[in-house]
């Protein structure tokens, strides 16, 4: 298995393991956080910033979860990345 599908793989079973929140900036088939796992390096900063703990980053595994239902798209997570990770992607 490759990197990039390992991060995937995880990402996805995340993404499902929560309910929906009421809150969430988020509806069907609107953009969402993305991360591009060739460029991110893991440091945690994008998930110690979300208010909405939306990201959670697992230094050690190098692993990036994200759960959509608590993103309220503020972008915080974006302008802070240093390697430019992040974006919003339909
Ligand atoms: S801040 Fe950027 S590099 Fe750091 S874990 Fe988040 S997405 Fe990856
Ligand atoms: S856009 Fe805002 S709420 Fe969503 S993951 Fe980033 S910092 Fe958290």
């Amino acid at each position: 298995m490759d990197e990039k599908k390992h991060h995937r793989k995880h990402f996805h079973e995340r993404h499902h393991e929560k309910s929906i929140g009421e809150n969430s900036g988020y509806s069907k088939n609107e953009e969402e956080l993305v991360c591009n796992f060739e460029i991110c390096v893991f440091c945690g900063i994008c998930g110690e910033i979300c208010k909405k703990e939306a990201i959670a980053v697992d230094q050690i595994n190098r692993i990036w979860n994200f759960n959509r239902n608590l993103c309220v798209k503020c972008g915080h997570c974006i302008r802070h990345c240093k390697v430019g990770a992040l974006k919003f992607e339909s």
